[in-house]
């Protein structure tokens, strides 16, 4: 089966430690490409060297929402926003994607957020690139910002918003990634049954949302996300594979 994690961690230092291993495990699962999302200062470094240092693995860079990153990190973290913009279209040659960017409420001020998010998104048009989105408790603003772009190489990560709101960024002709933990998340369930499997991707967001109680994420366990998806639309695993597969390439290659 050809399998497809669009987004995951692999900076974070309990994967990076056994970066070496976590992949051989990927590709032997049939894994053939990691989009590895970075969040901040060094994060974007590290995606970009694993990024040189493994063939399966692509970078995608961009800043996460900072308080959110600090709340979550415990680390004080202030980035200066055009120097990492800067940084970012420097190397857009080395990268598929700009991300993991969007907006938290849940974490962090509304108003230290927007601006940030919205650069971003502008760099992703200049440079052609797609961009992958958080949101969490922002959903109705970050597919406001997205709308009014008009941009449409959009991937919503982990997408948890209400069944109007998924129609509508649908409609838009965003794309859904749709996390390991789909087995037993039931928003993340009613996500797929929203959405048509033509916009559909999966990650795994390791180390995060494992599909596994007290085992922690890595891709070679996407396919749980596939089999998954599979249950709930009623196709094959292989019929699942092959389509995100296409979907991936259309929007990435
Ligand atoms: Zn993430």
């Amino acid at each position: 089966m050809i399998l497809v994690d669009v987004h995951a961690h692999l900076d974070y230092p309990e994967i990076e430690k056994d970066v070496d291993d976590i992949i051989d495990r990927a590709k032997k699962t049939g894994v053939k490409a990691i989009i590895a999302n970075s969040v901040a200062h060094k994060s974007m470094r590290k995606t970009l060297e694993l990024a040189g240092k493994y063939d399966i693995v692509k970078a995608a860079i961009g800043i996460y929402p900072p308080d959110a990153l600090e709340k979550e990190s415990g680390k004080k973290n202030d980035p200066d926003i055009d120097e990492e913009l800067k940084f970012i279209e420097e190397n857009k040659n080395k990268i598929i994607a700009i991300g993991e960017c969007g907006l938290d409420y849940y974490n962090g001020k509304k108003e230290n957020q927007i601006e940030i998010f919205k650069k971003q998104l502008e760099l992703a048009k200049k440079l052609d690139k797609p961009i992958i989105v958080h949101s969490r408790k922002a959903e109705e603003d970050v597919i406001d910002i997205l709308e009014e772009s008009g941009y449409k190489k959009v991937v919503m990560h982990c997408f948890c918003g209400k069944k109007k709101l998924i129609k509508k960024a649908a409609d838009l002709g965003f794309y859904f990634s749709i996390p390991t933990n789909v087995v037993r998340a039931q928003n993340i369930q009613d996500t797929v049954k929203e959405v048509n499997i033509n916009q559909l991707l999966t990650e795994t967001d390791a180390p995060f949302l494992s599909p596994f109680k007290n085992k922690m994420n890595e891709p070679a366990f996407i396919i749980e996300a596939v089999k998954k998806i599979a249950e709930i639309k009623g196709f094959t695993e292989e019929e699942v594979a092959n389509n995100i597969w296409l979907n991936y390439q259309r929007l990435f290659c």
